[in-house]
């Protein structure tokens, strides 16, 4: 079986970790910039991205402090077949997007095409959160990738996971990556914790800098996480994919409807997995879960 895959454990540089879906009291968000940063860097990241709605910060008066901040904003337009707006995050956008926020009428594929044409990159943020359907989905195209998970989503609704509505997606022929973010807002309140520094890329690139990220973007060269980390992924000359990761409960190599499948760890936890395919499969995805249900996820390995 011939796969195809831009495989990043297999390619020179460094791992950087980072958050790409944040908002500061420039819009929602209850944090102002400058803690954010202090937020972020203290947690270990090496980059964040602020997507604040409406607003593309101007960071070039921001001091990282060494954290790489990437500019960015986050756009909800257009209406889905039940009434709601598509978020879209663009990321390497240095100006406001040219398009009226929160507008029904805006179409979200202009928010995609506008961020390509200035060299940017966009995501289909919280399909599930947002109550987007397969149909609304499939409609755009030009993206980079779509949140799978969601930490705000998850921690305020329990709609952060969005993995059903991507693999569906993937199934119809869409190519997305996939993304973990926290897109956080930190209005932590009674009985609901701070949504921050819990759900991230790590990216693999020579060294940090803006355009190195968002090349490595670009190119699917990262693998998200909420806690475990992948440590390889090869993939030999028969198609047969092994994978290893730090100790998990369950590796599951997620794929075309109804295939794909399923490890459990029994006694020891599982730090690898080797899986040959199944006929039929159009594409393969790992998920990694341990013991407190923390996923990590790699982008799609497609059949080709
Ligand atoms: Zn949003
Ligand atoms: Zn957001």
């Amino acid at each position: 079986m011939k796969r195809r895959f831009v495989n990043p454990f297999k390619i020179q540089g460094s791992w950087f970790k980072g958050n790409v879906h944040t908002h500061s009291v420039a819009s929602d968000g209850t944090k102002t910039s400058e803690e954010l940063v202090e937020m972020y860097r203290g947690a270990g990241y090496h980059f964040l991205s602020i997507t604040d709605h409406s607003i593309v910060l101007d960071i070039s008066e921001l001091d990282g402090n060494g954290l790489l901040l990437i500019p960015g904003g986050e756009m909800c337009v257009g209406r889905s077949e039940v009434g709601t707006t598509y978020h879209i995050v663009a990321l390497g956008v240095v100006e406001n997007l040219p398009f009226k926020d929160f507008d029904h009428d805006v179409d979200p594929q202009d928010i995609i095409d506008h961020t390509n044409a200035v060299g940017g990159i966009s995501i289909i943020a919280h399909p599930y959160w947002s109550g987007l359907n397969h149909g609304d989905l499939m409609k755009l195209s030009g993206y980079n990738g779509v949140e799978i998970y969601n930490m705000s989503c998850e921690y305020e609704r329990n709609t952060g996971l969005s993995g059903s509505y991507i693999d569906g997606m993937i199934a119809a022929g869409k190519e997305p990556y996939i993304y973990a973010v926290d897109d956080q807002h930190a209005a932590g309140r009674e009985q609901v914790p701070i949504d921050a520094c819990g759900a991230w890329i790590n990216v693999k690139t020579e060294s940090l800098s803006v355009k190195n990220i968002l090349d490595a973007l670009k190119k699917g060269h990262f693998y998200s996480s909420t806690g475990p980390e992948i440590k390889d992924i090869s993939i030999d000359g028969d198609g047969v994919i092994s994978v290893e990761c730090s100790p998990v409960r369950y590796i599951s190599f997620v794929s075309t409807p109804s295939l794909g499948m399923k490890f459990h760890a029994e006694g020891e936890p599982l730090t690898n997995a080797v899986y040959p395919g199944r006929p039929g499969e159009t594409y393969v995805r790992v998920e990694v879960t341990d013991y407190e249900g923390r996923t990590a996820w790699s982008n799609p390995i497609y059949n080709s």
